[in-house]
């Protein structure tokens, strides 16, 4: 029996048996091509091309994001025209030549620094593997042909791969590499499908068919169970299904506390699609829409219609329910191809989010001028990330006056109170959040990178993963000032990060005096649960207990006794 820690990716526990899913990445042929033949090998790769598209138009209908997103590479024209001048110039066979653009594109992407562009190089790969396999005339192992009760174990999923998956057979995830934000995660949590990924190597001890379980939950793989850890993961997967089940039921109730304390929990989605997700598992509104998936098509930003339709499509499907959409936060201008400027020493603390936004006015403008002309649809709430002070907001609604004025001027209708928030994400921002809070409508923390900036720990590197710690006493001062800030302007403080969709955490956040939580869709059922069963008043004195600590190690023990004592049940299954 062997046990594996790794990222939950996508909540809940599943039995089953490995199916080991090992990509076999094809051996490209590398031959010169005679003049006299360029023409007939452009023919060859159009050919290919075509061939590529229909295959993935036949693996799942239009409108599915990966498949749209893929389609968006293989048509983009700069791509294909850059293979055939490469077929033609370098006189390389097309295999060659489509292998070395999408190496480039990759590159690029990968230097933009942040895990989720990182993560988009795969998206590449994928697209370059699919039109190199049609042009060797390779067939492409399938996740199809998984049997009934398969946990899928593998390096990492290309995003079509997942588009195979069967759920009925399918029961669980667990992969080599990939964060919460690959979209290997996002697609089994669409998918319902638990998940743990970034196990480092456990392709190399997992062997086909053998008895396996996964904690989607926790982050935990265990291969080859004995008999006890196998009866120990049906309780608990009794337990979560059963408490899944009975929240299912309470979808339409507020959640509140013990003591009568409302709390809203919102979701976190990255693609629109992930809306049904949000709305089947009772969230009161969307806490954030990250928006740069629409932005990573290679060679161009999407078009004012483009977005608009994306934003009014959320907007619509939400009703009533706010929905607050994040303009773009890209780790600045390496985003996609034909966006390459200079490389910067420090991605992370350089030219991202709406540093890139200010700098480049006629991106945000179209962003913003679509997201107004959305506002018409739904509840719309604007969030900017990444503020760090007040001249950044100042800029921002000098920019949002001019573009409303556009659209009065044009006759294009938009709602003038669209409330206007931003993310406290920069420890300058918590530092200064009461001179930010007169400023704005509401705050919403992102944990993720304040956490990662507050104790300078890089949120995406493994080897210091140790030290980026929710619970340390920097962190949780901070959460306390800017909750203390917007309470005293009487501005809606919410909590967007991963932090707050920890279980672990929820009873010391309510503490903290947050009311306000958004997260992934998934967990909303089993955060909801914990804040029907707690006092504000227990919670309140849980936190003042911890901000009297001094180290993390010391608040996580302090939260972890209360929580086990609390919520046996919970915790202890
Ligand atoms: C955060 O930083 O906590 C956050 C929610 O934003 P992102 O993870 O997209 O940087
Ligand atoms: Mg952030």
């Amino acid at each position: 029996m062997l046990e594996f820690a790794g990222i939950s990716a996508s909540p809940g526990i599943a039995i089953g048996r490995v199916f080991l899913f090992l990509e076999d990445k094809l051996a490209i042929p590398r031959y010169p091509i005679a003049p006299s033949n360029v023409e007939a090998e452009q023919r060859r790769f159009a050919d290919a091309l075509e061939r590529a598209a229909a295959e993935l138009r036949a693996l799942a209908g239009a409108g599915n994001p990966v498949v749209e997103a893929h389609l968006m590479m293989l048509e983009d024209p700069e791509f294909a025209s850059g293979v055939r001048r490469g077929v033609a110039e370098r006189n390389r066979n097309a295999e060659w030549v489509v292998a070395e653009t999408v190496d480039e594109l990759s590159e690029r992407l990968g230097a933009a620094g942040t895990a989720y562009l990182q993560e988009r190089t795969l998206d590449l790969h994928d697209v370059g593997q699919r039109l190199i396999g049609q042009l060797l005339e390779h067939r492409r192992p399938s996740l199809a042909d998984a049997p009934e009760g398969s946990v899928i174990v593998t390096r990492t999923l290309m995003p079509s791969d997942t588009l195979a998956l069967d759920r009925r057979r399918v029961v669980g995830i667990a992969a080599d590499a990939g964060s919460r934000t690959s979209h290997t995660a996002i697609l089994a949590r669409s998918l319902g499908i638990p998940a743990v990924l970034g196990l480092s190597d456990i392709t190399r001890h997992a062997r086909q068919g053998e008895g396996i379980c996964i904690d989607g939950n926790r982050g935990v793989v265990v291969v080859e169970p004995d008999s006890d850890t196998r009866a120990r993961y049906a309780r608990r997967k009794a337990a979560w299904e059963e408490a899944t089940a009975r929240l299912a039921g309470l979808n339409d109730l507020p959640a509140e506390t013990l003591d009568g304390k409302l709390v809203t929990l919102e979701a976190n989605i990255e693609v629109p699609d992930e809306v049904d997700a949000v709305l089947s598992h009772g969230a009161d509104g969307i806490g954030l829409f990250r928006s740069e998936f629409l932005f990573l098509q290679p060679g161009r930003f999407p078009s004012e219609d483009e977005q608009e339709r994306a934003y009014s499509a959320v907007l619509r499907a939400m009703g009533d329910r706010p929905v607050t959409i994040r303009t773009l936060d890209l780790g600045g201008d390496k985003i996609a191809a034909g966006f390459a400027f200079a490389a910067e020493a420090n991605p992370i603390l350089g030219w991202r989010a709406i540093r890139y936004c200010l700098a480049r006015p006629e991106v945000f403008r179209t962003q913003l001028r679509a997201l107004l002309r959305a506002s018409m649809h739904g509840n719309l709430r604007l969030m900017f990330p990444l503020i760090s002070g007040p001249a950044e907001l100042e800029r921002i609604r000098e920019i949002l006056a001019e573009v409303q004025a556009g659209l009065t001027r044009d006759g294009v209708p938009f709602r003038g109170d669209v409330p206007v928030g931003i993310m406290i994400e920069v420890p300058s921002a918590a530092l200064i959040s009461d001179l930010l809070a007169p400023r704005v409508d509401f705050f919403s923390i992102g944990t993720n990178d304040l956490i990662q900036y507050t104790l300078a720990v890089d949120r995406g590197n493994e080897a210091i993963a140790e030290i980026y710690e929710p619970l340390h006493p920097a962190v949780l001062r901070a959460i306390r000032a800017v909750v203390e800030a917007g309470r005293r302007q009487n501005i809606r403080v919410g909590i967007c990060g991963e932090m707050a969709g920890e279980p672990l955490y929820a009873v010391l956040l309510l503490g903290l005096g947050l009311v306000d939580f958004s997260v992934s869709p998934y967990l909303v059922p089993e955060i909801k649960t914990i804040l029907h069963a707690c006092d504000s008043t227990e919670a309140a004195t849980l936190a003042d207990d911890c901000l009297a600590l001094a180290t993390p190690s010391e608040v996580r023990a302090v939260v972890t006794e209360f929580m086990h004592r609390r919520f046996p049940e919970h915790f202890l299954a």
